[in-house]
């Protein structure tokens, strides 16, 4: 379903403000099943009847029972020199707290532990606050963030790499806890995909509506609210400071982008994994570690390669291209402009990948016998330089691209 876009200056009761490109437009009413479109930059917009809040609470009653399974029973066993090593979750991020990279652990940690259980933590208190009459917004402002730092359909993935690695060494099971994590990824992918913040925000805190002039229409960039400011100046439904652009979104983007152009040079150069087979050490580095994988099946180390090397760079260059179009007011090439920012917020959380891996790894093939695998010290620079970069997407206002149009009347057409 497409909107129409406004162009006479008259007063209109429901128009709206697009959150990626400044674009005012009427909002239309939905059926179930039906998606709005921004006319301008085809971003989705809105979407109609979805499924009911209690339904979302029951997925997010499921993952929670589901969690500490998933989390603690082993994925994978192997079966080496007659004895049974299993591998969890837990168990390799704390094999990486022993070795004393309580940094990169807690990176692991915060993927797929601490933001699926804010999640779905998150469900429970806006079911049980709503009665208490607690306030639920900077649990809303959160939810809308969540969804770029959940990591278990890469860990999945990670977990399949892994298993795929230790397979020359030894012989290898699928553990019961592949069966919980496997349920809770899937029950995850479902809220994900049913949950719409808009419509949350809409339920909780619903707001009048507004006689306003087109021009006259702010979009707040917390919540996404259209409308006007209150007489503190601050969104009537998220309660934050009204701003027209994310703070310091440039300089905020910049830094997070150069940091992690400083650390992916330490992160390639220096050993990544270290494996020790029959005594002898071998260090390798993410590209080294693609070869001897490459050896053995390739498109798992294709699989590897994107994510490790070919994601992270294509993104530093993407992000160094779109910033400097934006210093240098740059008018060409908005649309391709447009699109490869979404490709980055998409792509950007798949380079994790690697140490994923690295920590299912450690606690499979980490004990001291004929076969030891350890982190090298490239894992810390390669994590900080991927944290860094989804930073940086996030961090960069995407109507900074619409803005730089001289006119500022650039249409997005196909
Ligand atoms: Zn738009
Ligand atoms: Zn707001």
């Amino acid at each position: 379903m497409k909107i129409t876009a406004i162009s006479s200056p008259e007063t209109f009761t429901d128009l709206k403000r697009c959150g990626e490109c400044d674009h005012i437009y009427h909002r239309p009413i939905l059926k179930g099943g039906d998606v709005a479109y921004c006319p301008r930059c085809r971003v989705k917009v809105a979407t109609g009847k979805d499924w009911s809040f209690s339904r979302l609470c029951c997925l997010a009653c499921l993952m929670l029972c589901l969690m500490p399974l998933a989390w603690t029973l082993p994925l994978i066993e192997i079966r080496l020199l007659g004895m049974t090593i299993s591998a969890s979750m837990l168990a390799g991020i704390m094999q990486m707290v022993n070795q004393g990279d309580i940094l990169t652990a807690a990176m692991v940690c915060f993927c797929v532990i601490g933001t699926p259980l804010v999640l779905a933590l998150s469900f429970i208190y806006l079911a049980v606050g709503k009665h208490l009459g607690m306030n639920l917004r900077p649990v809303l402002l959160v939810l809308d963030k969540l969804k770029e730092w959940i990591m278990f359909d890469i860990y999945l993935i990670g977990v399949i790499v892994a298993a795929i690695k230790v397979k020359d060494y030894a012989d290898l099971f699928a553990g019961y806890g592949l069966v919980a994590f496997i349920s809770l990824t899937l029950f995850y992918l479902l809220l994900i995909i049913h949950l719409d913040v808009e419509s949350l925000w809409h339920k909780f805190y619903p707001q009048p509506r507004q006689a306003l002039r087109p021009e006259d229409v702010k979009c707040c960039i917390y919540c996404h609210y259209s409308g006007q400011n209150d007489d503190r100046g601050r969104c009537p439904r998220c309660h934050v400071k009204w701003a027209p652009r994310i703070p310091y979104s440039l300089q905020k983007a910049w830094a997070a982008l150069i940091s992690s152009i400083i650390f992916l040079f330490p992160a390639n150069l220096l050993p990544i994994s270290i494996i020790y087979i029959n005594g002898a050490r071998q260090d390798d580095t993410i590209f080294s570690g693609i070869f001897s994988l490459a050896s053995g099946n390739i498109p798992v180390a294709m699989v590897v390669f994107t994510a490790s090397i070919l994601v992270p760079i294509s993104k530093v260059i993407i992000l160094l291209a779109l910033l400097i179009s934006i210093a240098m007011r740059c008018e060409q090439g908005l649309k391709t402009r447009v699109r490869l920012l979404r490709a980055v917020r998409w792509i950007g959380r798949w380079s994790m990948l690697d140490l994923f891996v690295i920590s299912l790894m450690m606690s499979l093939v980490d004990r001291d016998q004929l076969l030891a695998f350890t982190m090298g010290p490239a894992a810390l620079y390669f994590g900080s330089a991927v944290f860094l970069t989804i930073l940086s997407v996030e961090w960069l206002d995407s109507r900074l691209l619409w803005d730089a149009h001289a006119t500022g009347n650039a249409e997005y057409t196909d």
